[in-house]
């Protein structure tokens, strides 16, 4: 469905650019505790990057694994966990002059990325699905192509992504939403990555050639029965996702190699399921496996209306390259020892990935990791966000 939104304009003022009209005053209260969530050290309020250490994994296995066969058992520093804004400084300070002083970025390339969430905060921020119980029912691959043409596509510089090519189906360029004129903004192409010596197989969806979007397969349950099909078995189905968590570091180990120049390597990936979406990060140089706690997809059950929450988390993690600030210097530590595990086949994951052309397998059952969760810290320049943010919020 078309969008709705206006186009902003923004003016040169006192130095610096800025809004035309304070128009917005609502929607920014409204995504205003949304943004504190992603810098507050508040145990109730916050969304967290917690690092993660491999047990043991079949990363460097006799028998090369596929995503879906991929083993990969973990546990969490938990005590750790930072705020999810600390690896976004870039995004947080640009979120933070547009909601404390209304400023925009002078900087040709941010106001860019900025605009895009700008305009899609003032448009439909919502997907039509006219029976309300399918939002909670919908399969994978539809769930895969409605948040990519509906949220992460449009919160990207461009809208376009690629989508396996084992979904094709006949009417390839029509969306899954509940509008009949709603057309795909990608394509199904092949998108396997890896190599076939090592963890390997195709992604769900790679948005803008940059960020892959994953739907473990267990996240739904067995659609070939007919009965449930594509209804979600539990709601912590993404936490320690091993194909996640492996999807995530091979393409990481693929963008270092294809883009070495680039001041860091940490790269995302994002997990969905029906009702919420996991942000897992992996720094191909540093050997750092990061995990967002789960955020709501949906502001409720059956709107198709996506939730705050989710809005900022997808523009901070599908624009990156331009907004995420690298591994948190308190998580630098933290090793994930993918490094050790991976030892025999590591040149191979360095040196030999490559992105389409490789074979993929069936799935097998996934084992994942627990996470107990603490209270997570938040830096100097986060506590200074949530302060500001919190006076606006509670202003009289
Ligand atoms: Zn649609």
């Amino acid at each position: 469905m078309a969008s709705k939104s206006k186009k902003l304009r923004i003016r040169y003022h006192n130095d610096h650019f800025e809004i035309e009209k304070e128009n917005n005053v609502q929607q920014k209260l409204d995504f205003l505790p949304s943004m504190i969530s992603l810098c507050s050290s508040n145990y109730l309020l916050q969304t967290t990057l917690t690092p993660m250490k491999i047990l043991n994994c079949n990363a460097a296995a006799s028998v090369p694994s596929s995503f879906s066969k991929v083993f990969c058992d973990i546990e969490y520093y938990g005590k750790d966990s930072f705020v999810f804004g600390d690896a976004f400084r870039t995004g947080m300070d640009i979120l933070g002059d547009y909601f404390i002083r209304n400023i925009v970025p002078k900087n040709r390339q941010f106001l860019s990325v900025f605009e895009k969430l700008l305009d899609f905060i003032d448009g439909d921020r919502s997907v039509k699905i006219s029976d309300p119980h399918r939002v909670q029912n919908l399969r994978d691959k539809e769930l895969a192509i409605i948040l990519s043409n509906h949220l992460f596509g449009k919160l990207a510089l461009t809208s376009y992504f690629a989508a396996d090519k084992a979904w094709s189906c006949e009417d390839e360029g029509q969306c899954f939403c509940d509008d009949e004129n709603c057309e795909m903004t990608g394509v199904y192409l092949d998108t396997s990555i890896g190599n076939v010596e090592v963890w390997h197989g195709c992604m769900d969806i790679v948005i803008n050639n940059e960020m892959p979007v994953v739907v473990p397969w267990e996240a739904f349950s067995d659609s070939s029965n007919g009965n449930n099909g594509g209804e979600m078995k539990e709601e912590s189905v993404l936490e320690g996702c091993a194909q996640l968590i492996a999807e995530t570091i091979v393409f990481s180990f693929l963008q270092r190699k294809s883009h070495p120049d680039r001041n860091h390597f940490l790269t995302p990936c994002i997990g969905i399921s029906n009702s919420e979406m996991v942000v897992v990060l992996y720094d191909a140089k540093n050997d750092v496996l990061l995990e967002s706690s789960p955020i709501p997809l949906f502001k409720d059950s059956f709107s198709g209306e996506f939730s705050y929450t989710a809005v900022l988390v997808s523009w901070l993690t599908v624009n990156y390259k331009y907004l995420c600030t690298a591994v948190p210097e308190h998580f630098t530590n933290d090793k994930s020892e993918f490094f050790v595990h991976a030892k025999n086949k590591l040149p191979m994951y360095q040196e030999n990935l490559r992105f389409g052309g490789v074979l993929k397998n069936p799935a097998t059952n996934l084992p994942r990791g627990k996470l107990k969760r603490h209270k997570a810290n938040s830096s100097t320049s986060m506590v200074e966000h949530e302060k500001k943010l919190m006076e606006i919020l509670w202003r009289p």
